[in-house]
């Protein structure tokens, strides 16, 4: 019989050919393939795919955590390892979950060991506080103890007798108060041998969240309950189905989710909808609270035992409603019948660390594995979705055109801030039409909403001389000027110093001015003109906790401020029924600086129009730019999304860019710059020789070239992209490229992002 008694050896009896379990396993680390291990005897009840494992690796065996993938019977070579221990007393990832594990690794080149670690959080992992709770049990039948005991205490009878009466293991403290006894009985009986006692962790109950249930009591409107009647057929039907809800702000998605989620409630499964960011949880989970009664929620501001203890209530299937962001996208739900992702547009839903998977993707990926519908919310919806809409067989749209209880659209006006006197910091800040608005609004007790977004006073500490701003020595970036203490602040490294006050360069020395505002400016100035407005900025600076953003969205939704300014954190979602005005006083700051340029000044200028006129009150919007001829401003003006996306898909068409492609971006970077370009070029060589290898016409690359942030954090920064025609040649090139070992270079780092989201 073979021992592992020393994990370094199997024992094997030389000369017969032994066999046993054998376990595939994807350990945690760098490594782009799957080891086997031999099962000995003693963990065999406990391997099972997905069940965390330790195994020694490599020379040293080094004991390394990983998943088991597979198990089968098979030959124990002389050189098979075997595993060192089985580390959970339960499988954390199902067949499902692996199988969504596989596809997350391959598709966006990551270890598979890795992406199913990502997978589990660690504090699930760890059963973060979980309670270890006593059971007791007999060893034998209870005739069989009273007969070789007849003279039993009435205590250890008792307490006997109410073990007799249960099928299985009681928790000891129940047990206890139930027979009467102590703890000292209890022992006794265990020392005699009749009573098993063992220990398991469990988790406590976990807090609910406590709000009243009602229900609304407007009529649906034609389009939701045709939107709601196909989401029905497409839950009935448990099949795999993509549903775009396309719906214009204030056209009640929301409701079409709750009923959904009823619709798969009805069919005894649970829900999962996944929201961008924190902050749009908040409102949300108190909506959907007051439908449900309870409902889970998972985002990054969780504690590691609230993490945990969630998990665990929905691995039981004790919650059926799981709201959360990136993470929830995991949730272990047994029955899952729904996915939702609400704004499905948002850049937010893509992972920044390894594995850089988007949500939404992993979220379609996962409704396919499970079978069953997922439903995308959006008033502006991302190219690829409308693409997917337009040409693939499992998608289909679902329309809102119209506002709830006929409101109207908000009425939206361009002010070419190039038309004013400009002051010296740049063009003023308020343009004489939007004051007068406010002013107005106040007067008549509505609320106004305010997007700069950009956080801190001013974007630029200038040097009227040299013509130069003050830079991040890292990162080679315009230094913010953040007012309350004076500082410096690079927004991409967190490096700060006290601003100067005099150009730095020893031979100018002149006095340095500050330039564009930024929010804290916004609001001194808004202070300043409006003083008896109540007033709150809202930006990464001031909202650093959850529980403070909640707090300002339930003092502005109860009217105790009557303005709000802040950066695109207020832009999405919410819902305010008394928000009148709408200003954005700095248009061309929304947007990104990629290929998405356009789509994101679209989507944000829609949604922030869309906070305004959500109920009686009729909305007005001010948008100021000094680009006014902007296309997809002026489609935003009308809220004409298809204009918008037509003009827009048939310009990436012509560059071929996404999505009419799938990109691949490859970030290298090192301190060292000429030792980064001939590794960019080396690494772009090998990568074109493999495309030809591969004779595939449909996939090129373009670059290396420096990225836009051609230096960050002291790294220097290459890019290269890989452009393919569909998803199965990028994937043909990518596993070619891994399998030779050719995504590498001797640089710092190399990141692979496959379908990028931001390319600065
Ligand atoms: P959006 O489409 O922007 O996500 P919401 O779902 O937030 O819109 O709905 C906007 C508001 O309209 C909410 O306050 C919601 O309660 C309300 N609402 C939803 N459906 C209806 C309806 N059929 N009639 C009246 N009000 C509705
Ligand atoms: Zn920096």
């Amino acid at each position: 019989m073979p021992r592992a008694a020393d994990s370094r050896f199997l024992w094997v009896e030389e000369g017969e050919p032994q066999t046993g379990l054998v376990a595939t396993v994807a350990v945690d680390g760098p490594f782009d393939r799957t080891y086997s291990f031999a099962v000995p005897d003693e963990w065999r009840a406990r391997i099972a795919p997905g069940q965390r494992v330790s195994v020694p690796l490599g020379k040293r065996n080094r004991l390394t955590t990983g998943f088991c993938i597979e198990t089968a019977e098979g030959v124990w070579s002389s050189t098979l390892k075997p595993i060192h221990a089985a580390l959970d007393s339960e499988t954390f990832l199902g067949p499902r979950m692996l199988e969504l594990g596989a596809w997350i690794a391959q598709h966006y080149c990551c270890p598979l060991g890795r992406t199913l670690t990502a997978m589990v959080p660690e504090a699930v992992r760890r059963q973060s506080g979980f309670l270890r709770v006593r059971y007791a049990q007999l060893r034998m039948p209870l005739e069989q103890i009273t007969e070789s005991a007849p003279r039993l205490g009435g205590k250890q009878r008792a307490l006997l007798q109410a073990l007799g009466a249960r099928a299985s293991p009681a928790p000891v403290g129940e047990l206890l108060t139930e027979s009467g006894a102590s703890a000292a009985t209890l022992a006794g009986l265990a020392k005699r041998g009749w009573v098993k006692v063992a220990t398991r962790r469990e988790p406590p109950a976990s807090p609910t969240i406590n709000v009243p249930l009602s229900e609304p009591d407007f009529v649906l409107t034609d389009e939701q309950a045709a939107a709601i009647k196909r989401v029905s057929a497409m839950l009935d039907a448990q099949r795999f189905r993509v549903g775009l809800l396309f719906g214009v702000s204030g056209s009640g998605k929301t409701e079409v989710y709750v009923r959904a989620i009823r619709r798969a409630l009805e069919h005894g499964g649970q829900s999962i909808l996944l929201v961008p960011e924190i902050a749009l949880t908040t409102q949300l989970v108190m909506r959907l609270a007051a439908r449900f009664g309870s409902v889970a929620v998972i985002h990054s501001g969780l504690t590691g035992v609230q993490r945990s203890l969630t998990w665990a209530d929905i691995a039981a299937g004790r919650r059926a409603v799981i709201i959360g962001t990136r993470s929830a996208v995991f949730a272990p739900c047994p029955q899952l019948k729904l996915i939702v992702v609400d704004e499905e547009q948002e850049a937010s839903y893509k992972n920044l660390a390894a594995p850089r998977f988007n949500v939404r993707d992993v979220a379609i990926k996962r409704a396919q594995v499970e079978g069953i519908p997922i439903l995308l919310g959006s008033a502006t919806p991302s190219l690829e979705t409308w693409f997917n809409c337009q040409r693939a067989e499992h998608f289909e749209r679902l329309e809102l055109p119209r506002r709830v209880r006929n409101l109207p659209m908000p009425r939206v006006h361009i002010v070419d801030v190039r038309d004013f006197p400009q002051t010296p910091a740049g063009p003023p800040v308020l343009s004489p039409l939007l004051e007068k608005r406010l002013a107005e609004t106040l007067a008549r007790g509505e609320q106004a909403m305010l997007l700069m977004n950009r956080r801190g006073y001013a974007r630029v500490i200038w040097c009227p001389r040299c013509k130069r701003p003050v830079r991040c020595p890292n990162c080679q970036v315009s230094m913010v000027y953040h007012a309350p203490r004076a500082r410096a602040l690079c927004h991409y490294c967190h490096h700060s110093f006290d601003a100067p006050k005099l150009c730095p360069d020893p031979s100018c020395q002149t006095p340095l001015v500050t330039l564009g505002a930024g929010t804290q400016r916004v609001e001194e100035l808004l202070q300043r003109r409006f003083p008896r407005a109540r007033l709150v900025r809202v930006d990464s600076d001031t909202m650093t906790r959850a529980a403070h953003y909640q707090q300002v969205v339930d003092d502005f939704e109860a009217r105790r401020i009557d303005l709000m300014v802040g950066t695109q954190m207020i832009a999405k979602g919410l819902d305010f029924p008394f928000v009148s005005l709408v200003g954005v006083l700095s248009a061309e700051n929304v947007g990104s600086v990629d290929f998405r340029a356009q789509e994101r000044l679209f989507q944000l200028i829609t949604q922030v129009a869309g906070r305004a006129g959500r109920n009686e009150l009729p909305g007005e919007v001010v948008v100021q730019t000094a680009l006014p001829e902007a296309l997809a401003l002026l489609a935003a003006v009308r809220h004409d999304y298809p204009a918008f996306v037509e003009g827009e898909l048939a310009i990436r068409r012509l560059v071929r860019y996404p999505p009419y492609a799938r990109l691949t971006r490859l970030i290298l970077s090192d301190p060292r710059p000429a030792q980064l370009e001939s590794e960019a070029q080396t690494l772009a060589a090998n990568i074109r020789e493999t495309i030809q290898a591969i004779g595939e016409p449909h996939v090129d690359l373009l670059g290396p070239h420096p990225c836009v942030l051609e230096r960050l954090r002291k790294q220097y920064r290459y890019e290269l992209l890989i452009r393919a025609d569909s998803a199965v040649n990028m994937q043909r090139v990518l596993d070619r490229l891994r399998g030779e070992k050719r995504l590498r270079a001797k640089v710092k780092s190399l990141v692979v992002d496959v379908d990028p989201v931001d390319l600065s």
